[in-house]
């Protein structure tokens, strides 16, 4: 079955997070969908939700510690008060804009599979890495593996090619295809693609081979957009 994930990013506030996740709920029951739903709300939106077990809230980042002097930082004893047991680590925002290097995921990493989260761990190339090619394309991918358990069992891969989140372009089918074979060689674990995925798109790109899933930011804001999205994904 597939994952279908939504990363709010910088937006929606705590009244309309939940506006989107009662919503969404309700339509799970309605619908009789059992598919995995995952949606990762801003911080400051998190609470505890009464939903469905099939529809998991988790939180984009987190610092790895309980509780101490990190400002601007949550650690365990915040996600702790909403049960959140899920965690976004690696996304390329938080790579690229926010400077974490990989020895910072690595550690993150190791510090929330200690404690048992499910990690959805996101991995993508630059475009100057992707015009080198598939060669180096996956080299760069795999670098991003450093210091990762990748035996670890509650973890979910997003392949996200930097130079298709949020700019409205995704890769080609067969970008996507090509890069996930591969990686599926390597990581025996589900695999989401992950960058510019619409309504327009999703039916096709779930439907290529070793496509587990998608991770969508812009094209999931909306509570109408990603109910017909999850509707999609429910019958694939
Ligand atoms: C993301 O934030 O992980 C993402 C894929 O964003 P978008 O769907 O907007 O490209």
């Amino acid at each position: 079955m597939k994952i279908i994930a939504s990363n709010f990013k910088t937006n929606h506030t705590r009244k309309s997070t939940k506006e989107f996740i009662t919503t969404v709920n309700k339509f799970l029951i309605d619908e009789n969908i059992s598919n995995e739903i995952l949606v990762f709300p801003t911080a400051t939106s998190l609470d505890n939700f009464d939903i469905s077990e099939n529809l998991i809230v988790g939180a984009q980042n987190a610092y790895h510690v309980k509780s101490g002097s990190f400002t601007g930082e949550i650690g365990t004893e915040q996600l702790d008060e909403f049960g959140i047991k899920t965690i976004l680590i690696g996304h390329s925002e938080r790579r690229h804009i926010l400077g974490e290097s990989q020895k910072d995921i690595a550690l993150k990493f190791n510090y929330y599979k200690a404690l048992g989260y499910k990690i959805i761990y996101c991995v993508g190339e630059p475009l100057e890495v992707k015009e080198q090619g598939i060669t180096e394309t996956l080299g760069y991918v795999l670098e991003q593996f450093d210091g990762i358990d990748l035996d670890y069992s509650n973890m979910i891969i997003a392949y996200e090619p930097v130079w298709a989140i949020g700019t409205g372009v995704s890769a080609t089918n067969e970008d996507i295809e090509r890069i996930h074979k591969k990686l599926k060689k390597k990581l025996q674990k589900p695999l989401l693609y992950g960058g510019s995925v619409k309504l327009a798109n999703i039916s096709e790109i779930l439907d290529i081979p070793n496509v587990d899933g998608a991770l969508i930011g812009t094209a999931s804001w909306s509570a109408e957009d990603f109910k017909k999205i999850i509707k999609i994904a429910s019958k694939k």
